[in-house]
């Protein structure tokens, strides 16, 4: 792996789920995967044998007696290793003791380096086969989002409307939801981060549905925010003010281009109407195989977006104790420009 030669280690040791599925196509939830400069060898354990040959075929696998980071950490120094990288926003105290234990005394000091998000990094660019996979979970969110405008009624509930949703997205072959939906209505739909409550939606106000879809182990996420009834002229002042945030936001999006510029363009669309007080997230975020990734949308973010980097514009306003709204897609930062992987009308919808 050449980024393992270039960061002049001479070992990866990686453990977090996501980064060895990346790495391995291994999908189980316990093991340790070590990437030297020429080989990768994945440790798990008796439960995985038979799924650890399948879908790390071309990963060879050690099914270890005890703990597989404990036999990953005795084979990297018995390999001669000098610097063997972990992730250590990944790793936790206990695993790195138990890292550490599992060597000779000798070694204990200076084998194990911090290196930092190596594996993160590389997730940020897609490769082709993941943006299809990812085109295939957004427009499965799109076609779930769509459905539900039917269900969207004032006699429901937020947890029955919740339930609908997971409903319909698990029996369009989604694995599962990529986190707990998002369902607000009213005053509710004030919080940014809500979790669907008993309470029933309000007969006239702004119902949010925010979402995703989990596609071969990829992730979707889209935000709408629709109006039960007729919406007065100051919210859909706000909705105009939100969604303009988004569009500029999403024309900014070019490869080269800084992350906190694409922040700024739906910022400053708020900033002009007197909302930005009333926007106090990021504007978004990469996606993939988990559903916060790098980069992070946000102020002054330096990092600049490259073809292949799949993110999330999501501005919002929120009113606390009233209403609030949010636009979300999915971005693809293509060779000339960018792609809406979510295509759902953000028209204001009024049912
Ligand atoms: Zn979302
Ligand atoms: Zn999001």
């Amino acid at each position: 792996m050449r980024s393992v030669r270039s960061a002049e280690l001479d070992a990866l040791l990686v453990t977090h789920p996501a980064d060895v599925r990346y790495l391995s196509g291994f999908t189980g939830s316990s093991g340790a995967l070590v990437l030297t400069g020429r080989r990768a060898v994945l440790f798990t354990d008796g439960r995985y044998t038979e799924q650890a040959k399948q879908e790390a075929a071309d990963t060879k696998v050690v099914i270890a007696k005890g703990s597989p980071l404990a036999a990953a950490s005795r084979w990297i120094e018995a390999s001669g290793a000098g610097r063997c990288g972990y992730d250590p926003m990944q790793t936790t105290v206990s695993a790195l003791g138990a890292m550490r234990a599992a060597l000779t005394p000798k070694r204990r000091r200076g084998l194990f380096q911090a290196a930092e998000g190596m594996v993160s990094r590389l997730r940020e660019v897609k490769e082709p086969a993941e943006i299809a996979t990812m085109r295939r979970a957004a427009s499965l969110g799109c076609a779930v989002f769509e459905e539900m405008l039917q269900d969207l009624t004032s006699s429901r509930t937020e947890v029955q409307i919740a339930l609908e949703l997971e409903r319909r997205a698990r029996s369009a072959g989604a694995e599962r939801m990529s986190f707990e939906s998002i369902v607000a209505g009213g005053p509710r739909s004030a919080l940014p981060h809500a979790r669907p409550t008993a309470a029933k939606l309000p007969r006239r106000g702004f119902v949010t549905l925010d979402f995703g879809v989990v596609w071969d182990g990829y992730c979707s996420d889209m935000t709408r925010s629709v109006s039960l009834g007729r919406v007065s002229p100051e919210a859909r002042a706000v909705y105009d003010s939100v969604l303009e945030a988004q569009t500029k936001a999403i024309e900014r999006v070019a490869p080269g281009v800084r992350a906190g510029e694409i922040d700024e363009a739906a910022r400053s669309v708020l900033r002009r109407s007197k909302l930005d007080a009333y926007f106090a997230h990021s504007t978004g975020h990469g996606l993939g195989l988990e559903i916060h990734e790098q980069p992070r949308i946000g102020t002054n973010q330096m990092q600049e977006l490259r073809p292949g980097m799949v993110i999330t514009i999501e501005p919002g306003v929120y009113f606390e104790g009233r209403f609030g709204v949010r636009i979300e897609d999915m971005v693809l930062v293509t060779e000339v420009g960018h792609e809406l992987l979510t295509t759902s009308t953000k028209a204001l919808i009024e049912l």
